[in-house]
């Protein structure tokens, strides 16, 4: 076991520091989601050996939204395999915006998971015999990984259901090129659904511990991801969980990392520590902006860039 208390003092400080940041628009797209309050915010980290430590509005609750797609990518490769599962989805980064309705022209398949396309894709795979079964499959896992049971928002998910044209046309692309069945309703009832369950700061620092500490959940010592797939997630979320912003956030942060438009950013560092920011103002990118700056301020003070030369800060936590 390790102390903790340095990690704590300077999450305690970057919530000070970044307190007063008012940049960015909460997102309005979905209309349900434009109701958050903007000045929410919150830190937690939790390490692989079950120490954890929250600052600021840590048990209030907001949906996942796209934080989920490593979660549900993990779940089709457990379903289905890599072969089957990258012979609908790619792990190519595109540069381009999450809710673009493209393909990559050179596979005809969405280029990557962490993309609404791609997502959507992965919701095909994971559905489940009837739409109650796929959901109620995903939730059981996300209850392993965050140690208590999550629920849906529902008024989210149809407020985004009835708004979801983009998505809608990202399901009928994927159909016409088959890379989905023709249960599109279906397909979209689980992505719709699985964007709208509801997590606190805390619980995402769970997931994110649970994916550091290789599917296991750290205080419970019960698998919810198979460890064999762990580092696909890992991956995926490394080259293309920001969006188009994973590239600077790699070059800047270097930890896997994915962010949701209610405003959550989950960061995991492998075999070390899950941290998760919650801040509903976003960028033009649809990434938190205190989530950004928090965990690029946290990743220079401890070294935890995968790339660090020095890792300063993060021996302390190497020790353990
Ligand atoms: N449910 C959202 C959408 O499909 C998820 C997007 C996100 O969090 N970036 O638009």
């Amino acid at each position: 076991m390790y102390d903790i208390s340095e990690l704590k003092r300077c999450i305690g400080d970057l919530y000070e520091k970044h307190r007063g940041n008012n940049g960015g628009n909460v997102a309005s797209y979905i209309p349900e989601l434009g109701k958050a309050n903007p000045d929410h915010f919150a830190i937690s980290v939790v390490t692989v050996d079950g120490q954890e430590f929250s600052v600021g509005d840590s048990q209030h609750e907001f949906t996942i939204q796209s934080i989920i797609k490593p979660l549900a990518f993990l779940v089709a490769l457990e379903i289905h395999g890599r072969e089957k599962t990258l012979s609908h989805v790619g792990v190519e980064p595109s540069g381009d915006a999450f809710n673009s309705v493209e393909l990559n022209p050179r596979t005809r398949l969405p280029y990557n998971p962490m993309v609404n396309a791609g997502a959507i894709a992965v919701a095909s795979l994971i559905k489940g015999a009837s739409p109650e079964a796929g959901v109620a499959a995903l939730l059981q896992r996300l209850a392993i990984a965050v140690g208590r049971e999550l629920r849906i928002d529902e008024r989210v998910r149809d407020s985004e259901s009835m708004t979801g044209s983009r998505n809608r046309a990202i399901a009928y692309l994927l159909h016409n090129f088959d890379v989905i069945d023709e249960q599109i309703d279906h397909t979209l009832h689980q992505y719709f659904s699985q964007c709208s369950v509801l997590v606190n700061s805390r619980d995402l620092a769970m997931i994110a511990a649970t994916v550091a500490n290789l599917g296991e959940n750290p205080m419970s010592g019960k698998e919810a991801f198979a460890l064999t797939y762990v580092r696909d997630a890992m991956a995926a979320m490394f080259t293309c969980g920001m969006y188009d912003y994973s590239g600077e956030w790699a070059y800047r942060v270097g930890v896997p990392a994915k962010s949701g438009v209610a405003g959550g950013i989950m960061a995991v560092i492998n075999r070390q520590l899950g941290i998760s920011v919650y801040s509903p103002r976003l960028d033009e990118r649809g990434n938190s902006v205190r989530g950004i700056a928090v965990c690029t301020d946290l990743a220079e003070e401890f070294g935890l860039h995968a790339f660090e030369f020095m890792n300063p800060g993060s021996n302390f936590l190497r020790d353990a």
